[in-house]
């Protein structure tokens, strides 16, 4: 990070995905997803997003899981008009508990 340009979600990806080291690598996929499944509060900042799944997320899972979330938030999980329905997640979402209780 005291490279010029480089912030935590790049620093991170880079000590998750290159050295393999534990890291959470907190893009706007990451954030919406955990944000929606109710992992974390609504409103936190991406840093302390981050901080937050460091306590609940093994380190051995760590990279992995950002990089799973990241993937489920462009695959699935879509901003607008999350694919919820097929959603395998949808039955520990808070999002989608929340959204469809009376469904
Ligand atoms: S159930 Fe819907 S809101 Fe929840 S994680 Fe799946 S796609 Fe996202």
């Amino acid at each position: 990070m005291k490279i010029k340009g480089i912030g935590r979600k790049t620093a991170n990806m880079v000590v998750g995905g290159a050295y393999g080291k534990p890291a959470i690598i907190v893009d706007t996929h990451l954030m919406r997803v955990s944000q929606r499944l109710g992992l974390v509060d609504e409103g936190l900042s991406p840093e302390e997003i981050e901080f937050k799944l460091k306590e609940i997320v093994p380190e051995e899972v760590q990279t992995k899981f950002s990089f799973a979330l990241i993937r489920h938030g462009k695959k699935v999980c879509h901003a607008k008009n999350p694919e919820c329905q097929i959603c395998d997640l949808k039955n520990l979402c808070r999002w989608y508990k929340a959204s469809f209780k009376y469904t």
